[in-house]
């Protein structure tokens, strides 16, 4: 089946195709998931690992050991989370691509209106080009914004399938598939880290606090570009 018309937009057999396997897997096991994904863009499909724990990447690397998995180096990353990806990247013999930005580190600093399209958005597009699917670790718990996300949905900004294995799960599920399945931790866990992202933007949260209080604190911004 054609992926897309002439014009870029899906056609009317691959957006019925999504939408029937939305919701057939709606609460489907994330592996069933990403196997079907894998199935249905057979290479052509990409992980983008944000790297703040190993659940979904393993669970990726189980059903295609030579899956593509995309680590956007803003530049500002703690220096412990470059670390886990070097051990993870070592862990899977990973076929890793780790992004750049195009701008110097002085330049849209943290903070500024256009940091994230920068060194984000604008790297991911970039890493996607010839991709069919990209798969992400969205979960509807993280925000209000996300709490109706299809786990196999058009991404009709990227012109392509966008593929949320764990939309349905929550942060104990992702905490319960890391401890049965005995996984490296990133290392600021144990200092009460969470959700991880960029070093200016992060910090630990309380005991009983939501792992997203933790991002861009005090700001009022909660989504980065890339799922929006
Ligand atoms: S979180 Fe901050 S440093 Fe990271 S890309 Fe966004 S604005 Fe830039």
């Amino acid at each position: 089946m054609e992926l897309e018309s002439e014009d870029g937009a899906p056609s009317a057999e691959l957006l019925a195709e999504i939408d029937e396997a939305a919701t057939r897997f709606d609460k489907a096991d994330p592996v069933q998931i990403i196997e079907w994904t894998v199935r249905r863009f057979p290479g052509g499909a990409a992980l983008a690992a944000s790297f703040q724990d190993a659940a979904l990447l393993d669970m990726a690397v189980s059903v295609d050991p030579s899956i593509e998995v995309i680590f956007l180096d803003t530049g500002f990353h703690f220096p412990e989370t470059l670390a886990y990806v070097e051990r993870l990247r070592k862990r899977y013999d990973l076929n890793l691509v780790v992004t750049h930005p195009e701008v110097p580190l002085d330049e849209f600093p943290c903070g500024s209106p256009r940091c994230c399209e920068l060194r984000k958005v604008v790297p991911l597009a970039k890493a996607l080009r010839g991709h069919g699917a990209w798969i992400t670790g969205l979960k509807r718990v993280d925000t209000p914004e996300r709490a109706e996300a299809p786990v196999i949905a058009w991404d009709p900004s990227r012109n392509m399938v966008k593929v949320n294995p764990v939309a349905a799960w929550d942060d104990d599920d992702v905490d319960a598939y890391v401890a049965a399945h005995d996984l490296p931790r990133h290392p600021l866990n144990y200092v009460g880290y969470v959700s991880i992202g960029c070093a200016p933007t992060t910090v630990p949260v309380p005991e009983g606090h939501h792992p997203r209080e933790g991002r861009w604190a005090g700001t009022g911004k909660t989504e980065c570009g890339l799922h929006v």
